[in-house]
């Protein structure tokens, strides 16, 4: 788990022993984390008009100023566990449109994310492959910034693709996609060159596990994307000799360790188990 997810959890079991708590969207795409707080008392509102407590935490994904300020307006205290790394993000959008830039994210739209990113602006783009830069109009100046959980090879490939698109404007590019990101991705490439097949462990709307998905499946043709150990099937591992384990950054340790177990423990195959999150 990366200690942006790891304090925004820490600081919600805290706050939720003081106080009743109300976290505005899901504080990580993981179905096992969010029962664990649900057990501790902590509520989920997806509006700032659902909220029935007087404390609401925003999530490590961040969100506008617009937002905070209209959350603040109904009365209520807004904690904030916006990763510092997200906040990177933000900053570095802000100052490219202060210094005249045309705003594009390199996301997905619908992403809590991106829409923390865009909420405080009026005009922007987003674009998450080729069809979207296709689709953008002209402008002089281009600042792109990127979701911090998207694969750098793709945010890197679309900022040339702009930059061959419009070669009259100026591109320019901060790069904004965060380190754990960047090593897990690394990390999941060379597993996947060294294994008949590997698990990734995360939520079903994990933006990062999915990414972990594909990534893996450009170098292994099996690659079983796993919310726990309950959804392992014996079949996948029959007479293959080396599985790699990877995970979303919003996986829980007790989530990946009984993945592991349950493969150490096998009887169809001889797993030589790795955890790429063992590498940084
Ligand atoms: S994935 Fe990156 S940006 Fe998101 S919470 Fe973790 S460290 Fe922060």
């Amino acid at each position: 788990m990366c200690f942006g997810v790891r304090d925004a959890i820490a600081l919600a079991s805290e706050t939720a022993k003081q106080e009743p708590l109300t976290i505005l969207g899901d504080l990580v795409h993981n179905e096992t984390v969010l029962a664990a707080l649900r057990s501790r008392g902590i509520r989920v509102a997806q509006q700032p008009a659902d909220v029935s407590t007087q404390t609401v935490m925003v999530t490590a994904h961040g969100t506008s100023e617009r937002a905070i300020h209209e959350t603040r307006g109904r009365g209520l205290n807004v904690l904030e566990a916006t990763c510092p790394l997200v906040h990177v993000a933000h900053r570095s959008l802000a100052r490219l449109v202060r210094e005249g830039f045309h705003p594009v994210i390199i996301g997905k739209r619908e992403h809590v994310e991106v829409r923390g990113l865009t909420g405080d602006l009026d005009k922007f783009d987003v674009v998450l492959d080729a069809e979207d830069v296709a689709g953008l109009r002209e402008r002089p100046r281009f600042g792109i910034v990127s979701q911090t959980t998207q694969p750098i090879d793709r945010v890197r490939q679309l900022v040339q693709l702009m930059r061959e698109r419009f070669p009259q404007s100026e591109v320019r590019f901060i790069d904004t996609v965060c380190q754990p990101t960047k090593q897990r991705q690394n990390a999941a490439m060379e597993l996947a060159q060294k294994c008949d097949v590997v698990v990734v462990i995360g939520g079903a709307h994990s933006n990062n596990t999915h990414e972990l998905v594909k990534t893996c499946s450009r170098f292994c043709a099996r690659v079983h994307h796993v919310q726990t150990a309950g959804d392992l099937r014996a079949t996948w591992f029959t007479g293959l000799e080396t599985v790699g384990i990877t995970a979303g950054t919003s996986t829980p340790d007790e989530v990946i360790n009984a993945v592991e177990q349950w493969l150490s423990q096998s009887k169809v195959s001889r797993p030589r188990a790795t955890v790429s999150g063992a590498l940084f």
